[in-house]
C-alpha cells in the first residue's frame, strides 16, 4: 500500500483526454498536487492508503475548466449597461465607467468578485486581459485559482500605462519578477489590431518569440473592425498581423466572427489559435465565428466568456451550452460541435492555446490536479444516459460542488474555501453605490 495525499472517487470521471471517454466508478490519486493515478476505485482502494478520501456519490469529474479569454475586473461593471449598440455601450457608459474609476483598488475588487465566481462555476484556469494585471496576479494567487496575465498593450493611456512603451516595459518587469509561479503565467495582450500600431505589435512578435509566450488578442470581432482596416492599412487585420509577425502558434486570436475559407486555411496552416466567445458575440451582434469550420481545417478553437459588461457572467458550463448550440445554428448542421468537443473546447484546447497542455485541461497522470466536480444527481440532470450531454446541455452552475487546484480544494459542498464571501459583498456593495452614481 503505497500513501498518498487524497483519493477523489465518484461515478464518473470524463478525462477528456482520450477524446469523448467516461470512466465509471473510478478515482483520481493525488499526491503533491499532481494526479498519480487514474483507475478504478476498487483497485484504488486496494493499491492506495490516502489521508482523505473525497467519495463522490452522484458526481463527474471533469479537468477544472480553462476560460481562455476575459477581463476579470469588469465584474464590476455587469449589467450597468445593456441592450445597447456596441458604440454607444462603449463610448457611453463602459469607457466613461473605466476612466473614472479604474485602478488598483478596481481591479483587485473586481478580480475577488471574478475568482469567487468563477471558482463556484467550476473555472480552474483564466487568461486575462485588463490594467493593473500584478493586482490580478495577487488576488488570483490569494483564491488559489491558476492564470494567465495578459500584459495589456494599448497606444492610448490609461490609469496603468501613458503609451504602448510603458505598457510593454511594465509588462515586462511584472513578467521578470513572477515567472517562477507555480500558478501564474503570462502572455501578451495587445488589446486589438485597431488600437495598437505597428511598431509596438513587431516589437512584441519578438518578444513573445524570445519569452516563448502566447500573444492573445482580441481579432476580427466584428465586419465593421475589418471594413475599417481595409480602409486604413488597405488590407484585412488579419493579413496585417501575418506580416507582422504575429500569427503562428503562439497566437490566440479572439472572437474571429469574421473568416474567408483562406483565412481559415491559413490559421490551420501557422498552428494559430481562436478563441470563441459565443456570448459576447451574440450579446454584441458582432457575429458568429465559424467553429465547426475551424475545428474541420484542424485549428485549436478554445472557449472564453470575455468579460461580464458583455455576458453577463463567466460560466463555463453556460458557454459550453451556447457555443455547442450556436454551431448547429451557424453551421445548419445539428451534428456540429457535440458534446464532447463542447467539453474539450472548455479544458484541454484552452489549456493548449496558452501553452499549458502538458499542466493542466485533462486528467491525466502527471498533471495538475485541477479538477472540478458537476452533482449530475440534482433533479434537473435525472435521469442520466449521458454525463457529458448532462455536462453541456443541462447543468447549471449550482451543481458544481467541488473545485480543486493543484490538489487545493478552493470549493468544498459549495462552500468557498480562501476567499471571504461577507467581506466580498461589502467591497461590491460600495463599488455598486459609487458606479451608479457616476452613470
Ligand atoms: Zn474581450
Amino acid at each position: 500500500m503505497q500513501t498518498i495525499d487524497k483519493l477523489i472517487s465518484a461515478p464518473w470521471i470524463l478525462p477528456v483526454e482520450p477524446q469523448g471517454c467516461v470512466l465509471e466508478d473510478h478515482a483520481l490519486a493525488i499526491h503533491e498536487g499532481r494526479i498519480l493515478d487514474l483507475l478504478p476505485t476498487e483497485e484504488a482502494q486496494a493499491r492506495y492508503r490516502p489521508e482523505t478520501h473525497r467519495r463522490l456519490e452522484r458526481h463527474a469529474l471533469i479537468p477544472g475548466l480553462v476560460n481562455a479569454h476575459t477581463h476579470s475586473p469588469m465584474t464590476l461593471l455587469r449589467g450597468l449597461a445593456d441592450d445597447l449598440p456596441l458604440m454607444d455601450w462603449l463610448q457611453n457608459h463602459i469607457w466613461p465607467a473605466e476612466g473614472r474609476f479604474v485602478g488598483e483598488g478596481f481591479v483587485h475588487d473586481g478580480t475577488l468578485l471574478a475568482a469567487a465566481e468563477m471558482i463556484r462555476g467550476g473555472t480552474t484556469c483564466f487568461n486575462d486581459m485588463y490594467f493593473f494585471p500584478e493586482t490580478t496576479g495577487q488576488v488570483a494567487a490569494r483564491a488559489g485559482l491558476r492564470a494567465v496575465l495578459g500584459l495589456i498593450v494599448i497606444d492610448f493611456p490609461s490609469a496603468w500605462a501613458g503609451d504602448a512603451e510603458e505598457y510593454i516595459t511594465k509588462g515586462l518587469d511584472i513578467h521578470d519578477r513572477y515567472k517562477g509561479d507555480a500558478l501564474l503565467s503570462f502572455c501578451f495582450a495587445p488589446h486589438a489590431p485597431y488600437t495598437v500600431g505597428d511598431d509596438p505589435l513587431r516589437r512584441l512578435a519578438t518578444l513573445a518569440q524570445e519569452l516563448e509566450i502566447p500573444v492573445h488578442m482580441h481579432v476580427h470581432e466584428t465586419a465593421h473592425e475589418v471594413e475599417e482596416a481595409v480602409a486604413r492599412f488597405g488590407m484585412r487585420p488579419l493579413e496585417r498581423l501575418a506580416r507582422l509577425g504575429l500569427v503562428g502558434p503562439s497566437l490566440l486570436g479572439v472572437h474571429m466572427t469574421q473568416l474567408e475559407a483562406a483565412e481559415i486555411r491559413y490559421l490551420a496552416e501557422t498552428g494559430a489559435h481562436v478563441v470563441h466567445c459565443p456570448e459576447s458575440n451574440l450579446k454584441l451582434a458582432s457575429g458568429f465565428c465559424p467553429v465547426q469550420a475551424l475545428l474541420e481545417a484542424g485549428v485549436n478553437v478554445a472557449l472564453g466568456t470575455d468579460g461580464s459588461a458583455s455576458n453577463n457572467d463567466l460560466d463555463l458550463l453556460g458557454e459550453m451550452r451556447t457555443a455547442a448550440l450556436l454551431a448547429k445554428g451557424v453551421s445548419g448542421d445539428a451534428a456540429a460541435l457535440p458534446a464532447h468537443t463542447a467539453l474539450r473546447m472548455a479544458t484541454l484546447n484552452g489549456a493548449r492555446a496558452l501553452g499549458l497542455g502538458e499542466i493542466t485541461g485533462s486528467l491525466e497522470p502527471g498533471k495538475s490536479a485541477d479538477i472540478t466536480a458537476v452533482d449530475l444527481g440534482e433533479p434537473e440532470t435525472l435521469p442520466l444516459y449521458d454525463p457529458a450531454s448532462h455536462l453541456v446541455y443541462a447543468a447549471a452552475r449550482h451543481q458544481v460542488s467541488d473545485v480543486w487546484v493543484a490538489g487545493r480544494p478552493l470549493l468544498r459542498d459549495r462552500q468557498l474555501t480562501t476567499l471571504d464571501l461577507p467581506d466580498l459583498r461589502r467591497r461590491v456593495a460600495d463599488w455598486q453605490r459609487r458606479i451608479a452614481a457616476a452613470d
